[in-house]
């Protein structure tokens, strides 16, 4: 695969929010999974996603995603490092093109798994990525 280098740097603006995906793969380690997620919705104003217990798109094991806004990224991202249980979690940006998203621009807390990212498209815009609409209503502080 050749390594094809933007001659320019890409611009922090192409950022319109992030994702975080956490990933289990044991009982016990969903049950750790869960716990995180309680944990989320008690601070930080996010998008919570459903429970995906089989694998879904180009993720391949069980996991949830978190979606969030830039805003959000400096207090949870940090969080998930001290937090995240010994679970693998990959914290994407979403810039409109979701296999460079997911393949070459991530930052993994943990373990990385191997993505199943040949379908993801990587045209502007195909990434179906909407605004982030906070499903949460945290009532602790993000301490
Ligand atoms: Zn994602």
């Amino acid at each position: 695969m050749t390594e094809e280098r933007p001659a320019e740097p890409l611009e922090l603006r192409s950022i319109r929010s992030y994702h975080a995906h956490i990933y289990w793969s044991t009982a016990e380690q969903r049950a750790v999974a869960l716990r995180v997620r309680e944990q989320i919705a008690a601070r930080f104003s996010v998008q919570l996603g459903r429970v995906h217990d089989v694998a879904v798109g180009p993720h391949p094991i069980a996991m949830y995603q978190v979606a969030f806004s830039i805003e959000v990224f400096a207090g949870l991202t940090p969080w998930l490092m001290l937090n995240r249980g010994g679970l693998s979690v990959l914290v994407h940006p979403n810039t409109g093109h979701a296999r460079d998203d997911h393949e070459r621009n991530p930052l993994w807390l943990g373990a990385p798994l191997a993505l199943l990212t040949e379908s993801l498209p990587n045209e502007p815009g195909t990434d179906g990525i909407s605004d982030v609409v906070a499903n949460t209503s945290p009532t602790l502080p993000a301490a």
